[in-house]
């Protein structure tokens, strides 16, 4: 009865099931504070208080018909105009509410601009590590996705390569920073590059390629580490941002795109993407939550916390002989396998009941992927597990 083109996503979804049905099995046998379960990007840091007293507010302030009623496909104006003028403010742009369209979260904003750019068989290209849904959402409009190998050096994206694949299909481009899986932040010089080819090359190939920037963890940034604002590298960006993280709402779904009036035909563009929300099936972005994030927009989660978990277990993973690219934001750690099958490396991991994702579901072997939005006492309680496993592959 499905479609062929469920198959191997309906194949790809056990895998995943499985990993999940794995800790559950652990935790049932040992006990769950036994297991060291890393392998989910759920925020465990909770959303600020004021989005608690935001909902209860609008609820009692603002008319039932009004926040459960339907809006414009692309929003509310006054939430559009707010989220507008704190950009201005923070990066120096200069965005105004038709520039803006709330979404689904940033899976939707993705959805979204696919559907508004890709006629069937054009390509986008992606840097790897990537989070493996970009794949998915390509193929939903009947794209396909290139990758370009990682630099495991620093996991920059490598430019060299990249501009080897770019070619007269290449429609857009897909880039995640703070990165899901690394943890590294594309720098300015790494934007100035990329920004600098892809205006050569569209020029060469006689149309504009759209670079998405996918920022679900803009705000998850240590140190200091600025993460540079996309547009200002290259006109032709759609920003896809997500609340998901930096409020902590994965689940209540919102999030925004932001074309600026810069970007090659941004009114069409724009127009249609408005239109892609809508036969899409979102219709609109939740309602609800775009009042929320009128009231919040100044709020975010507590970075310090998932800060302190960083710092414990990088310096503990480090300390037992390991190695990995200090993440400087996300809350992800990609940690470098000390045997040369990732696969083998997470059997032995999960030996020691501690839980993480191979490499090669980031289409980067050879590594594991770390979660660290687990508590900090998870995490105290794992070390003696991993300096096991240390001593088990020999370092
Ligand atoms: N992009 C990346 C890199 C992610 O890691 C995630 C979620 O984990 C998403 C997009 C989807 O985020 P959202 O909840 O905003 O749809």
């Amino acid at each position: 009865m499905i479609a062929e083109k469920m198959r191997p996503l309906v194949q790809n979804n056990s895998a995943i099931r499985a990993m999940f049905e794995e800790g559950k099995r652990l935790a049932a046998i040992y006990g769950a504070e036994n297991v060291f379960d890393f392998s989910l990007g759920n925020p465990n840091v909770p959303a600020p208080e004021a989005v608690k007293k935001a909902v209860i507010d609008i609820l009692d302030e603002e008319e039932s018909t009004f926040v459960h009623g339907y809006m414009s496909n692309a929003g509310y104006e006054d939430v559009r105009e707010t989220i507008a003028d704190s950009l201005n403010q923070r990066f120096g742009t200069s965005f105004h509410m038709e520039n803006i369209i709330m979404t689904v979260g940033a899976a939707s904003g993705l959805n979204i601009l696919l559907k508004t750019l890709l006629d069937p068989g054009d390509e986008v290209i992606t840097f790897a590590p990537y989070f493996l849904e970009y794949g998915n959402y390509v193929r939903n409009y009947d794209g396909s996705l290139v990758v370009v190998p990682a630099n495991t050096v620093d996991f920059q994206p490598d430019l060299h390569a990249f501009r080897e694949l770019i070619g007269p299909k290449t429609k857009a481009v897909i880039i995640n920073s703070p990165n899901n899986p690394t943890g590294v932040i594309y720098s300015e010089e790494t934007l100035t590059r990329l920004g600098r080819i892809l205006e050569e090359e569209s020029k060469r190939i006689g149309h504009p390629i759209v670079l998405l920037s996918d920022e679900p963890y803009r705000e998850l940034a240590y140190d200091g580490a600025v993460v540079p604002y996309v547009t200002r590298y290259y006109k032709d960006t759609a920003v896809c941002y997500s609340y998901s993280k930096s409020l902590s709402l994965p689940g209540e779904r919102i999030g925004y795109v932001a074309i600026p009036d810069e970007m090659t035909e941004a009114r069409e563009v724009t127009a249609a993407a408005v239109i892609a929300n809508r036969v899409l099936g979102s219709v609109n972005a939740p309602s609800l939550f775009q009042r929320v994030i009128k009231r919040c927009i100044h709020e975010k989660v507590n970075v310090e916390a998932y800060d302190r978990n960083r710092h414990l277990l990088y310096e503990s993973l480090i300390g037992f002989g390991f190695s990995c690219v200090k993440p400087e934001g996300a809350f992800y750690l990609f940690l470098k396998s000390p045997m040369e099958d990732e696969k083998a490396f997470c059997e032995v991991c999960k030996e020691h009941h501690v839980l993480v994702v191979p490499g090669s579901s980031f289409a980067c072997a050879g590594y594991v992927r770390i979660s660290y939005c687990v508590s900090y006492e998870q995490i105290q309680r794992s070390l003696p597990a991993f300096k096991k496993i240390a001593e088990a592959c020999g370092l």
